[in-house]
This record gives C-alpha cells, structure tokens and sequence, in this order.
C-alpha cells in the first residue's frame, strides 16, 4: 500500500465511533450534572505556554512535543494536554471574574512523539476536566467521584483509584532532598532517562515506567512523612470526604506523574486489563499554574482520561448501538422512477428514516437490473425495500418489499411515506 497513517496515529472506524458516541453521551450527562461546561480550546498554541506550563525538565517538554516554525516565524506546538491550553483561555478571557468557581471540561486529540506500542499512541483523544478558585479538599474528592461516577456507568468494575499528596513549596524540597541522597549511589543502576531526570527533576525518577528501575526505587523515601502539617491535614480532608461517598482508594506515596505544575493532591486511576499502560485517567491539583502563567493567585485541579484506552475496556453488551444501517432502500428502474426515487429518499429522510436508493441513472451509468439492486438492499440490511418502475410511476402506485418476511404489496405513491413512517415507528 501507498499511504499509510502515521505510526501511532490510528483510525477510528465505524463500529469503533459508536463507542465514542456512546462514552461522550454518559461524559456529558455526568459532567453536566456536576456543574462542568464544555471549552473548546485549539489544537495548536505557541510553543511556550506548553514549555513553561508543563515545565521545561519534563518528558513531554524535552523529547515528545511536535513543535513547527510557522510562516510568520512563530514556534507554534501541537497541543500535548489540555490543562495548559484551558489555563490560558482562563486567564485570556478573565473567566475568574464571571463566577467564584470555574468548572471546565474538554474533549479532543494531543500528540506526543512517544514510542508507540498497545494503548500509547502519538495522536491520543483525551476528555478533560479542570475546576478553578477552590483551594478546599471538598472540591478534590468532588472531581475523583465524578471521574468514578463515569467509570462506574460505563461498567468499569475492575479499576483501581491510586491517590497521594505531592505536598507544596514549603515540603516538596525536602522530600527532593531525601530522594536525591537515595538516587544518588543507585545511578549506574537506573536507566539513562532516570540519569538525565536525576540532574533535572528527581520526581521524574519515580514516574519511570521501566521495570528495572521501579524495582531499584521500589524503597525510596515517599512523600510520607515529607509533607508539612497543611498538606498532611489537605490530604486527609480529600480522604475524608472520599469516603463519605464509599470510593475506594489506594494511597500511593510514591505516585508520582509527568507533568510538574502539580501541587499536592494527585491521582491516578489505572486498570489491569490494560497491561504495560494501565492508567486510564491521571490528575491532580495545580495551585500555583495560574500565577505561572500569568494570572492572578487562583488554585485549580483536574484531569484527564485517555479516550483509546477508556474506549478499549468497554464491552458494550446490550448497550452496543450497531453502526448505522438504512432503513429503506429504494430500487428504481428508468428515469422518470430515478427521479422520483430521489424525491421519496428526500421525504422520508425528512422524516427521520434512513435510506438509500439506487443512484445509478441510466443517462450516466448502466441500468443495474432490478435483482442487483434488491440484492444491493439485501446488503444494506435494510427493513424496506421500494420499488418503482416506469408502469409503477404511471398507476401511481409503488411496490413495498417487507425484507425480513419476503413478502410484498402495492401502495399508493402519495401514502408511501406515511406508510413507512408508521411501520418503521418515527
Ligand atoms: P497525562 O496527560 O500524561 O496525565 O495522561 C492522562 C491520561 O491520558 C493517561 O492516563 C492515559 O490514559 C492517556 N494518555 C497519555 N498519554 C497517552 C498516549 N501516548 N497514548 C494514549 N493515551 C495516553
């Protein structure tokens, strides 16, 4: 074959989209009823907002963003998450000034120059959520248990809820300190990534997603026992009020994610099923981005959930939508019937029946008998067949072939559409 989608970029087939349909119908119910409304931010952005939004010693930042020069000069990016983007129409567009709380969601493609292999790919759909102005642990477990809300209704049972505190300005570099003094003598031991993140962003080293070097961390300090008495008691707020709506949790001190705005809570919700890439959904709290990026001192959290792999752990069941199929096929033998064909396509389609007809005109391409297009109908697998002829045309009248009993009669060709309207139950 010629062409070929990029590696890591995928299709998504019918069959496959009906599942998306079906996700983002449950995304925006739920979100809706917690208050979200949905942004719809570009999918490019000058270079350094991402550079300085997602910080500069992260994987993402250092080897994975496509950056292009465009005509005008400008270092333009394709958007690798959400937060960033959504964090700089917050400021843009002063929506702090609209409402105390700001509650935003997003669906659409990033891009990251990863190595692609099952469920990591260079063009990846993430649906996104982001609440601005409440610094409070309330609104914390208020965005895990709408986030475990969707997972539980599109019957996700088999996931697991990792939560931990990164703590603040105040604790997190004493914890770097003592992961420093760890990492120190185990270099030659850890990857030359973790190498590179042990000058740059010892947290990283945490986040390394090789085997071996998990292993070598595996007794690394954690943030227990790091955090200063605020983000302790912040932590065991979010615990609190977790539990009241039942969620089940797993502390994870050393859970640690790729991006560094991150401040305190932050949570991961991963799935066995999925194998090496088992996080379907990661977030956290980001206190201080707004600031960094300009805007006034306004504390925020959010997160995303990656949409292939969300999509991959769903069995539809019962609930499966088949891809959509027309209704009535409409067979039509000479020009006069041609034409009237496409009126009656038109007029049930007002009426909300799908349909397909045979477009074949004589005058432009050969007559198809009248057996290759009830056959063509038959592919369809459609509930109605139409037939007009010329002689149809004449007496007024149409042929209805009810496919599944193979049986057939006469209408009149102005009764038609009411006809199919009410067999077909629109
Ligand atoms: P992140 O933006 O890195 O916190 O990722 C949030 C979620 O997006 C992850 O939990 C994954 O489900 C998904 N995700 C991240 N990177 C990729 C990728 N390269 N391919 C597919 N899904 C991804």
């Amino acid at each position: 074959m010629k062409y070929r989608a990029i590696k890591g970029v995928k299709d998504i087939l019918p069959g496959e989209t009906e599942k998306w349909y079906f996700i983002e119908r449950h995304v925006r119910d739920i979100f809706e009823t917690f208050g979200f409304s949905e942004i719809k931010i570009p999918i490019i952005e000058k270079t350094p907002l991402f550079v300085r939004g997602i910080g500069e010693t992260t994987d993402i930042v250092e080897k994975e963003m496509y950056s292009f020069e465009d005509k005008g000069g400008d270092s333009i990016t394709l958007r690798p998450e959400g937060t960033a983007s959504v964090v700089r129409a917050y400021i843009e567009h002063g929506l702090y000034n609209s409402h105390p709380l700001t509650k935003l969601w997003y669906i659409g493609p990033m891009f990251r120059h990863e190595r692609p292999q099952a469920g990591r790919y260079r063009q990846f759909y993430q649906i996104g959520a982001e609440v601005f102005g409440e610094e409070s642990p309330s609104i914390d477990a208020d965005i895990i248990v709408m986030l475990m809300e969707l997972f539980k209704r599109l019957g996700l049972n088999e996931t697991e809820l990792q939560l931990n505190s990164l703590g603040c300005e105040r604790c997190r570099p004493l914890f770097r300190e003592r992961l420093l003094d760890f990492i120190k003598n185990r270099l030659p031991m850890l990857c030359e990534d973790c190498n590179r993140r042990f000058e740059s962003n010892p947290l990283r080293v945490l986040d390394c997603k090789s085997k071996n070097c998990s292993e070598v961390i595996r007794d690394s300090p954690s943030m227990d026992g790091s955090r200063c008495e605020g983000c302790q008691r912040h932590l065991d707020g979010v615990i609190e009020y977790l539990l009241i709506t039942g969620i089940k949790y797993r502390l994870n001190p050393r859970l640690a994610r790729g991006l560094d705005y991150y401040t305190r809570t932050t949570f991961e919700v991963t799935d066995k099923r999925l194998g090496a890439q088992d996080a379907i959904a990661g977030g956290g709290r980001y206190d201080s981005l707004v600031e960094d990026l300009g805007g006034p001192q306004i504390p925020a959290i959010g997160f995303a959930i990656g949409m292939e792999r969300l999509a991959s752990l769903i069995d539809m069941g019962d609930n499966l939508i088949p891809p959509s199929s027309p209704k009535v096929y409409i067979a039509a033998m000479g020009e006069e019937a041609n034409r009237k064909a496409f009126d009656l396509l038109y007029q049930i389609r007002l009426r909300g029946i799908s349909g397909e007809m045979n477009y074949s005109d004589q005058r432009f391409v050969p007559n198809k008998s009248l057996k290759s297009q009830l056959r063509k109908g038959d592919q369809y697998g459609v509930s109605y067949t139409l037939i007009i002829g010329d002689n149809e045309i004449k007496s007024g009248k149409v042929i209805l072939r009810d496919m599944k009993r193979a049986e057939q009669e006469e209408i009149d060709i102005q009764d038609i559409v009411e006809v199919l309207v009410k067999r077909i139950g629109r």
